[in-house]
């Protein structure tokens, strides 16, 4: 069998993933399954970190439309992130995975800070490390804090984990003509204003080169087979612009 074609990868996987049917709230069934197929990518020798968001629990933009201090209802979303991180650590470690939970923002009681070169160690000691927490700070998303961290712990890829199967430049759904891309340049991404990715993030790993992979966490294999060198998804870097 071939090599892993990435050493260290960064999962950005969004809160809805571990959601029920509804869309709202942890589901131990669907963290298990999303433990599974990060197991299946961790087990061939890869190095993962894990970016959690919140949006199952609580969004920023929940709190604001009822009047709410931004910066307050950031926080309320920070911490929705850190409960998705515990699920989802606990969901890894029954299927005997070590792992270690680190926080942007402090809960030592139940894991420990980010420090970046002991998130590297973890990841070295052969430890899947959840981040929690997004970047610890309001007006930022997790997709910012997967770009960040990204760059801090050197992942070869940003792998962000969707819905979607690739980037269109229309909704598939909507019209059955809609161009499906393979690759897209950082400019084009920002251009089109994704949904799937906010400008910040892709900002972030426009300015340092970091290749980004959209794909679907639910289509089958798909990020073993990315990591095992595959085409899977829309790969967002430095092609010609469109
Ligand atoms: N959040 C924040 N700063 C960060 C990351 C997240 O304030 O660095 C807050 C923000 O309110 C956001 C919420 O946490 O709406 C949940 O994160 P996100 O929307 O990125 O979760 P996802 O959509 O990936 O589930």
């Amino acid at each position: 069998m071939s090599d892993p074609v990435y050493n260290r990868i960064l999962l950005k996987v969004g809160g809805e993933a571990l959601a029920g049917p509804d869309g709202f709230g942890i589901d131990p069934a669907r963290a298990a399954e999303v433990a599974a197929t990060v197991k299946d990518v961790y087990d061939l020798g890869v190095q993962v970190a894990i970016v959690i968001g919140g949006g199952n629990l609580w969004r920023g933009t929940i709190g604001i439309e009822y009047g709410m201090e931004q910066s307050t209802s950031d926080h309320i979303g920070m911490i929705a992130t850190v409960m998705n991180a515990l699920a989802l650590q606990d969901a890894l470690e029954r299927q005997g995975v070590v792992t270690r939970v680190q926080t942007a923002v402090e809960m030592r009681s139940i894991a420990e800070p980010y420090i970046r070169l002991r998130a590297i160690r973890h990841l070295e000691k052969e430890r899947i490390v959840i981040i929690g927490g997004g970047t610890g700070n309001p007006y930022f998303t997790t997709d910012t804090a997967g770009a960040l961290r990204a760059m801090e712990i050197g992942a070869d890829v940003l792998i962000k984990a969707t819905k979607v199967d690739a980037i269109y430049d229309s909704d598939p759904k909507q019209n059955p003509d809609a161009k499906r891309f393979k690759q897209l340049s950082y400019i084009d991404a920002l251009n089109f204003r994704l949904r799937v990715m906010d400008s910040t993030a892709i900002s972030l790993c426009m300015e340092n080169e970091l290749p980004i992979v959209v794909l679907n966490l639910w289509q089958e294999n798909s990020v073993k087979r990315l990591v095992m060198g595959e085409a899977v998804g829309t790969v967002i870097g430095n092609f010609e612009q469109i």
